[in-house]
């Protein structure tokens, strides 16, 4: 197959955040867990989290029951002490890279809590959180590498992020996720982004 002439330029059905926030390839779970950015902030930092419901169990669909207000509190232990919290993200990839979303990429979702991006505190106020189906205690798949990588790079293209952190980079000792099987090298090389653009690992 000829491919030396095929423009390298995206396709309008290529996947991408459409003008409301959402990736048009996505599963779509709005979540009423969310709110305006304040005073017009744009998302300018993606948070790469962990997440799964109950812990290492990634056999349900609690985590976007949860994130839909939706979770049945008393179906496990570890669900009880979740009543009456209000969280989201904006995405969640599932361990078969299936992409969800739950909150406008325009939105302000609730998925960092207290913490600081270099003195700048707030961090839902400009980011987006992107949720891995996961643990800190097993590794990932390749598909939710992929996904990811998929994703940064669409949502670099719309919105000027200029950094990736894990969440335990903006709230240092109160969260450990994405945890230490998450390989930052791959989604730095997967992504093709500046190594500007990860200020928490190393250049090399
Ligand atoms: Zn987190």
């Amino acid at each position: 197959m000829n491919t030396l002439h095929v423009p390298q330029v995206s396709r309008p059905r290529d996947p991408h955040i459409d003008g409301q926030g959402w990736l048009t390839s996505a599963k779509r779970l709005p979540s009423p867990n969310f709110e305006a950015r304040p005073d017009s902030a744009v998302p300018t930092l993606i948070v790469v989290h962990n997440i799964s419901l109950p812990p290492d169990d990634f056999t349900t669909n609690a985590i976007a029951d949860f994130f839909l207000n939706q979770l049945d509190h008393d179906a496990h232990p570890y669900f009880d002490h979740l009543r009456g919290m209000r969280v989201s993200a904006h995405f969640v990839i599932r361990r078969d890279g299936t992409i969800e979303q739950f909150v406008s990429c325009d939105e302000r979702a609730w998925h960092a809590g207290v913490s600081s991006f270099f003195g700048r505190e707030r961090c839902n106020d400009f980011s987006i959180g992107i949720e891995l189906e996961g643990s800190d205690r097993v590794p990932f798949e390749d598909a939710q590498y992929a996904a990811l990588a998929a994703l940064v790079r669409i949502v670099v293209k719309r919105y000027p992020i200029d950094a990736v952190a894990g969440h335990s980079d903006i709230a240092p000792g109160r969260k450990t996720d994405p945890g230490p099987h998450f390989e930052w090298p791959r989604l730095r090389h997967d992504s093709a982004l500046p190594p500007s653009f990860f200020p928490f690992q190393s250049a090399n």
